[in-house]
């Protein structure tokens, strides 16, 4: 993301950095309210890419999508397997040879993924099952603004 000369620090820092250090004292209670990039590994795990390795340009699309998504398994009261989150362009590619050469499951032209814009999670639930099997689990996504895009996929939820 491109900052304008005058985007103050404390804007900065929320966007770049998960610390609430130089936020004004409001949106420091606002955001321990909210869950915190911590509390993603309370109700998350597996392949979930550090919001630092993202570009910054996808940054705050990918924070809001793991949030919501941790959201989601804590309204379920589970802990959440992400099978696969962030991707670069490279790692779509890899993914869409190993499809094409039919090793690997359906995967996207690279550069047009919802994953490699940071909006896209492979979720399965306690018991191994993709997410979208559970009725609890497609509600509480849905309720936390997922979409379920991929008919032949139900482990795929994309982030509104
Ligand atoms: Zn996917």
């Amino acid at each position: 993301m491109l900052y304008m000369a005058k985007t103050p620090t404390w804007l900065r820092v929320w966007m770049d950095t998960d610390k609430t250090d130089g936020l004004p004292g409001p949106w420091q209670r606002a955001w321990k309210r909210a869950v915190q990039p911590a509390k993603v590994d309370d109700w998350l795990y597996g392949s979930i890419v550090p919001i630092k390795d993202v570009p910054k340009k996808f940054r705050k699309r990918y924070r809001r999508t793991l949030l919501a998504a941790a959201e989601a398994a804590r309204d379920c009261g589970e802990r959440w397997r992400v099978n696969s989150s962030f991707r670069t362009y490279a790692e779509q590619l890899s993914f869409y040879a190993k499809f094409l050469a039919g090793t690997g499951s359906l995967a996207a032209v690279p550069g047009t993924s919802r994953h490699e814009q940071g909006n896209a999670l492979d979720l399965s639930g306690p018991d191994g099952m993709p997410i979208k099997t559970d009725v609890k689990r497609e509600r509480a996504l849905r309720n936390r603004g997922f979409s379920f895009p991929v008919l032949s996929e139900p482990w795929h939820v994309e982030h509104k």
